[in-house]
This record gives C-alpha cells, sequence and structure tokens, in this order.
C-alpha cells in the first residue's frame, strides 16, 4: 500500500514497475491491486519510505490445522508404481519425526484390491478414490480430486512422485491450494525446530545443491526422483484405515478427451527399472554406433542409456536420457560409454552400484565417479566387451 501522506509524487515509483501497477492520481501514486505481483520493485526506489509491502498472513495463522505427511501413489492400469514405494519409505521416516500419520492417497479405477499392498507398505491410512473417470490419468479430474482431498483432510505434507504423471499433477494442485512446491527434489529431511520440510534439490545447472522450505503455506509439496530414496519395507500384518471418498460427476469433468495410451516399445527393459545400464555419450560419435551399446545391454539383459549430448544429436530418442533433464537410475552396473561425466549426467546415475567407465581421455571427470576405469576407445573396447560376454554367457 501507498501512504498518501509520505508520497512526494515523483512517480519514480511508476516508472520502475515491471507490471505498469502503478499510476498517477494527481500529486500522488496509487496502486491497481489486479496488476501487482508484490515484486517489491517500488519499495527499493521510493526514498521516502512510502511504500509498504503487507504479505497475507492469513494461512500462517491457520498452519496448526494441517497434520500428516500425504503421498500420491501414482498408479497404472491399476499397478501401484514403484516410485510410490519409495515415497512411503522416505515419507514414514518424515511422518516419525513429526509425529504424525503416514497416508497414501489412490485414484483409480477397481483399484481397492490395491490397499492391502499399501497397507504393508507401513501406510497408517489410505484415502481412496474409485471412480471409472480415473481409471487412466487425466489432468483435469485428477486435480480437482486431490486438491478437494488436501482441502478437506489438510496434510502437512504432500509428495508426488517426479514422473511425467507427478510433475503435472503435482504442479496443477500446487496452483490450485496457492502453496509451493519443490519438483525434482533428491533429499528430504525435517526441521524438527519448525516442523518444515527440508526439500533438497540440484540447482543451477546442478552446481549446487539448494534446501528449500515453504514456511508460510500448506501443505508443503514436493516432488521426488524415482530410484533416489530406498522403498519401503514390506511387512504384510499391517492394517491401514481406508477412507473412501466419492466425488459428483461434475468433479470428474476433463477437458481433455483421451483417444488412447501406446506403449513406447521397448526393445530392451525399462531404463529406470534395469539391473544392468549401458549409456553412450557424444564419444560414440555417431546414431550408427549405438547399435553396439544396444547390443551390449541385450547382451546382459539391461537397458539404454545415454548422454544429453547423445540426444540432443538425435542419435538416441529422449527416453534413453540419463541426468538431471532425464531419468534417474541406480543399476547394479552402469557401463558409460564415451560419456565426460558432467555433474548433470553424474546427478542421474552416482548411485548406481558399480560403474564402469570407457573413455579415452584418462582426465575425462567419469573417472572420478567410476569404480573401474577403461581408458581407450569405446568403438572398439565395447565390441571386445560384447565378444567376451556373448562367449562368458554362451549368448
Ligand atoms: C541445465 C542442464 C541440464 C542438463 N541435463 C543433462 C542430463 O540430464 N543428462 C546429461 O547427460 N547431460 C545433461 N546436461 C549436459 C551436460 O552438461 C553435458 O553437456 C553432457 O552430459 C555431455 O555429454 P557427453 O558426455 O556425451 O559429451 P561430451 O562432454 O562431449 O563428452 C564426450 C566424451 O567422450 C570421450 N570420447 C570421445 N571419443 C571417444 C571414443 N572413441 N572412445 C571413448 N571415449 C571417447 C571424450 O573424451 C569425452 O569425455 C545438462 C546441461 C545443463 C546446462
Amino acid at each position: 500500500m501507498i501512504f498518501p501522506d509520505k508520497c512526494a509524487g515523483c512517480a519514480l515509483c511508476a516508472a520502475v514497475c515491471p507490471f505498469g501497477a502503478i499510476r498517477m492520481a494527481g500529486p500522488k501514486a496509487v496502486i491497481d491491486p489486479e496488476k501487482c505481483t508484490l515484486c517489491g520493485a517500488c519499495i527499493a526506489v521510493c526514498k521516502f519510505d512510502a511504500i509498504e509491502l503487507r504479505k497475507d498472513t492469513e494461512q500462517k495463522k491457520d498452519l496448526s490445522r494441517y497434520k500428516d505427511v500425504w503421498v500420491f501413489c501414482e498408479q497404472k492400469k491399476g499397478v501401484i508404481q514403484p516410485v510410490s514405494f519409495e515415497l512411503l519409505g522416505e515419507g514414514a521416516k518424515l511422518a516419525k519425526k513429526l509425529g504424525v500419520k503416514l497416508c497414501a492417497v489412490v485414484l483409480g479405477s477397481g483399484i481397492e484390491p490395491r490397499a492391502s499392498e499399501l497397507s504393508a507398505r507401513g501406510v497408517d491410512r489410505i484415502y481412496l478414490v474409485d471412480n471409472p473417470a480415473l481409471g487412466v490419468y487425466q489432468d483435469d479430474p485428477y486435480t480437482e480430486v486431490l486438491a478437494r482431498l488436501v482441502e478437506e483432510y489438510a496434510p502437512e505434507i504432500l509428495l508426488c512422485g517426479a514422473t511425467t504423471i507427478g510433475r503435472s499433477l503435482a504442479a496443477r494442485v500446487a496452483v490450485k491450494i496457492k502453496t509451493g512446491l519443490t519438483a525434482d527434489c533428491t533429499g528430504l529431511d525435517i526441521d524438527e525446530k519448525e516442523r518444515l520440510l527440508l526439500q533438497t534439490r540440484p540447482a543451477f545447472g546442478g552446481n549446487i545443491m539448494a534446501t528449500i522450505i515453504t514456511p508460510n503455506h500448506r501443505p508443503q509439496m514436493a516432488t521426488i526422483r524415482h530410484k533416489v530414496m530406498k522403498e519401503a519395507e514390506i511387512c504384510e500384518t499391517r492394517a491401514a484405515e481406508i477412507i473412501r471418498k466419492n466425488y459428483p460427476e461434475t468433479v470428474m469433468i476433463s477437458r481433455t478427451k483421451l483417444l488412447g495410451v501406446m506403449a513406447e516399445i521397448e526393445e530392451t527393459v525399462n531404463l529406470t527399472e534395469a539391473d544392468v545400464v549401458v549409456a553412450g555419450g557424444r564419444g560414440m560419435g555417431g546414431p550408427e554406433n549405438f547399435a553396439m551399446i544396444k547390443e551390449l545391454a541385450v547382451v546382459l539383459n539391461g537397458a539404454v542409456g545415454a548422454s544429453r549430448s547423445a540426444v540432443d544429436s538425435d542419435w538416441i530418442p529422449y527416453s534413453h536420457q540419463v541426468g538431471q533433464t532425464g531419468k534417474t537410475v541406480c543399476p547394479k552396473l552402469y557401463i558409460a560409454c564415451g560419456i565426460s561425466g558432467q555433474i548433470q549426467h553424474l546427478i542421474g546415475m552416482q548411485s548406481s552400484k558399480i560403474i564402469v567407465a570407457i573413455n579415452k581421455d584418462p582426465d575425462a571427470p567419469i573417472f572420478k565417479a567410476a569404480t573401474y576405469g577403461i581408458v581407450g576407445d569405446a568403438l572398439e573396447i565395447v565390441p571386445a566387451l560384447i565378444k567376451e560376454f556373448r562367449r562368458v554367457k554362451n549368448f
């Protein structure tokens, strides 16, 4: 707000406002609240302390009403996706520190039988919305239903997988319920004194790890990468309380029409689930040489990964990219062929159990992350490995 008695009419604030939200009404400045984004640019230039930013403290007063840690458990064709079990494992630690319940949220069609699976993963309560309109993920009904659940039951923390579905859903829900969202977290913890969720994720191109908090809004929302957290252990004897909710058909309306779902044809095993990943980078020299990466992956019953450079050069589709803007993998064996090992790539594979790096530059950074390093030409070494593995495996 502007204090008219302090405003000297210099018009500096109107000149700096990037949103055209300030105009001069006679000798005094006036703010248009419809246009103002509270950026504070006007405050910085006002020499007369005539402008004050008053933040909405309404929600802050109400924070105590929010309790429990919620995990959105993604399902596809009625099968709970593994990332959900990882989030439940991490969610359980957070709930324990806060002394609250761990709750799962499942939306789908005919999914009630899956409840026992979630109970066995240590969940205290399950919010279940079973409706034919929720069988396959669609932005509109999923967003509406999850937002309504949040508004009614008020969780303190809401976690979603940083998957295609989780990323789309979490962002939409956060906007709808007016809270913050930290995307693509790789670490979570609790500030026990302040009861705040510490949400850690790579920032500035992966050069630093930033820890983000949401002090004034609830729930504290984060999407978490697949394969960075440990799955919740199975304990068959547990039985969670189930809260079944249903909503009128008007809530299930979608602005988009689902024409069909086409599965990507995988010639090798799924990248994020694979025990062995053979990945190629720019050092492979061209798309034709990815045939040997694929062949080695097939021989080892593994999946094909790639660096962003290889993907950007159109040598292999984006679905194979490993790293900060690609997939996170955690196989037992990761073979990096002609990949330099920049931080943005390492982020996606550094927790692999054994890393074998093949690179002709002995100073390539990938060797610092590698368990075993082979200095040499990948175009010679990969065929030699294929030959030897075929001989040993009689393949
Ligand atoms: C915001 C942001 C996000 C990013 N996200 C990702 C991401 O998700 N994933 C990702 O991978 N990158 C990502 N990058 C890009 C990343 O910084 C690197 O540019 C990229 O990983 C490099 O790919 P590369 O190692 O294949 O290529 P290069 O860095 O060009 O390295 C090629 C390597 O191959 C070696 N080589 C050459 N010829 C041979 C041979 N015949 N035999 C053996 N070795 C050979 C060279 O010595 C070199 O080390 C991102 C960058 C930014 C800024």
